[in-house]
């Protein structure tokens, strides 16, 4: 199957510049999938890790602070005795549900190096009350989860400065060895001290950070990465920490929830920069087409109309040569190069249809007029005259060539006359030999004409002085009358017309002979040339 596909300029400038849309639009869209998407939502990705970062560095401050707590008290003199004993006021003095509250601990508990329990002081979180106790009995039982943490950790040697505790409510501890104020040894003991990560600990972190944060406890091993989740507006952030329990894997994790307004905004804002951009690309391409057809397709379609009109010599209708600019130009240029052509032509016409001496037609010429006035005749008559100078040779001969050209020029412009004012048809068909289509005449009024014709070259008073005939150029003349065109041909009546002229020659010269059969008698006349 064929398909027809259009091949015009404006075909191509809409092809071209459509494709060029798509690409750049599909370019634009790549662009955005790929790059400028991909690049946001990393950026948005970061700014969480940021606040996920900040609240870490909150959560680890306050470690630092309760272990420098710890610290304080554990590198006491007066705690160095207490746990060896030697102190039996020390709880009385330095013990308060006051101070617990203040501070924000759950527990303080005092070890002897081999983990054995001194003494545990403590506010229970199911009842809210202050408590202290030697031993892990009856109202201090509730610590017991945490304090036999410690002891594991005492037994393993694994105590670490800081650490999370969740077999009940996560509690963050830190711990220290007990030794003398100016922190010499040997250790007397472990104190350690225990802040739940209850309400009142989120709200101070909240506070702390700026920002909402929940808790979870999860029972799995500590994820190395953060746990992100989106929906919609909002981003939720978790951070997981190590816990130290007794009853399997588990972590805490600090959770955050963000608006996703900054990326939101930017998503929105870029997404219209796009759309912008995409509609000012269609603007500007439907402009620049819009300028293109306006500015240079319909002006070269005019350009075309504008050629097939001067070919038809049709007016410049759209007035292109008057522009001034590359259209008037090439409009111009065209019609100059059209006309130098017609003139051309015209000149190469003439020139292949006319006889350059005399400037009359000539013999291709004659043979055109003859068929045309042969096709036309018809019904009407038509007759075909043949003329010759009379001694021609003779003249050239006593005058010589050009003097000879110039009484050919002389004749054939006076034939020429004549013919403009009878309106007929003479050509210089041969070196001295004219021919002349008559149409509708009559045997009598051809002949009336060819005797015009031999006056009127007779009043040129030509001198020739070597013409048997007179002494002045003297022309004969042949006539052939179309008598059947159906049958006739034009060839055969010129030669008829021809016949007449070598009778008229035969007959002495300086006459017009109308062509009759063979044996038809009074068929010449002379001519009565003026004296
Ligand atoms: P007739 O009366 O029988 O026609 O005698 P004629 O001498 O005219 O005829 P002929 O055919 O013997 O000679 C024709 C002459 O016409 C010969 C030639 O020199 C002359 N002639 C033909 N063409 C030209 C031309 O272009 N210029 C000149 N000067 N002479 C020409
Ligand atoms: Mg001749
Ligand atoms: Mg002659």
């Amino acid at each position: 199957m064929h398909w027809y596909v259009p091949r015009s300029l404006r075909f191509r400038f809409f092809a071209a510049l459509g494709g060029l849309l798509v690409c750049a639009i599909a370019a634009l869209a790549g662009l955005s999938a790929w790059v400028i998407f991909p690049t946001l939502q990393a950026e948005e990705r970061m700014m969480v890790k940021r606040e996920l970062d900040r609240v870490e560095r909150s959560f680890e401050r306050d470690q630092q602070q309760l272990f420098a707590q710890v610290r304080d008290w554990a590198h006491w003199d007066d705690t160095y005795q207490f746990v060896q004993g030697d102190y039996p006021r020390y709880q009385d003095v330095n013990f308060s549900q006051e101070m617990f509250e203040d501070m924000r601990y759950q527990l303080m508990a005092f070890f002897n190096t081999d983990g054995e329990v001194r003494f545990l002081a403590g506010i229970s979180p199911a009842t809210g009350d202050y408590q202290t106790c030697t031993a892990l009995v009856d109202e201090c039982a509730w610590m017991a989860p945490w304090v036999n943490n410690m002891q594991a950790a005492i037994d393993d040697d694994s105590v670490s400065q800081t650490a999370i505790y969740a077999d009940q409510t996560p509690v963050l501890v830190a711990a220290t060895p007990i030794l003398r104020t100016d922190s010499s040894g040997p250790p007397a003991g472990w104190l350690f001290k225990a802040r739940t990560l209850d309400d009142e600990w989120q709200a101070f972190l909240e506070d702390y950070t700026g920002l909402p944060i929940s808790l979870e406890l999860v029972n799995q091993p500590t994820p190395p990465s953060d746990d992100l989740s989106f929906s919609g507006n909002s981003v939720y952030a978790e951070r997981y920490f190590p816990i130290l329990s007794s009853v399997g894997p588990q972590s805490l994790g600090v959770g955050i929830e963000l608006n996703r307004t900054s990326y939101l905004t930017s998503l929105t804002t870029f997404r219209y920069v796009l759309l912008w951009t995409a509609g000012l690309m269609i603007l500007v391409i439907g402009l620049v087409l819009l300028l293109l057809e306006k500015m240079v397709l319909r002006p070269l379609r005019m350009l075309t109309q504008f050629t097939q009109h001067l070919t038809m010599h049709e007016a410049d209708v759209h007035g292109l040569t008057q522009r001034n600019d590359e259209i008037g130009i090439l409009s111009r240029a065209f019609q100059e190069q059209f006309t130098c052509q017609q003139r051309l032509n015209d000149d190469l016409l003439k020139l292949s249809t006319h006889d350059p001496l005399t400037g009359l037609p000539n013999r291709r010429l004659f043979d055109q007029h003859l068929d045309t006035a042969f096709s036309e005749a018809g019904a009407d008559s038509l007759a075909v005259m043949m003329l010759d100078i009379d001694h021609f040779k003779l003249y050239n001969d006593h005058y010589g060539h050009p003097e000879g050209d110039v009484c050919l020029q002389r004749l054939a412009d006076v034939m020429h006359s004549v013919a403009q004012s009878r309106g007929f048809f003479i050509a210089r068909t041969g070196g001295e030999e004219f021919c002349a289509i008559l149409p509708q005449v009559s045997p009598e009024s051809a002949k009336a004409i060819g005797e015009q014709l031999s006056a009127a070259v007779d009043d040129l008073h030509i001198p020739h002085t070597t013409s048997p005939v007179k002494p002045f150029v003297t022309i004969s003349a042949g006539i052939a009358m179309l008598q059947d065109p159906d049958s006739q041909s034009p060839s055969a009546v010129v030669s008829c017309a021809d016949q007449a002229l070598y009778q008229a020659k035969e007959a002495g010269r300086h006459q017009v002979a109308l062509f009759r059969p063979p044996l038809a008698s009074g068929m010449i006349s002379e001519h009565n040339t003026p004296q």
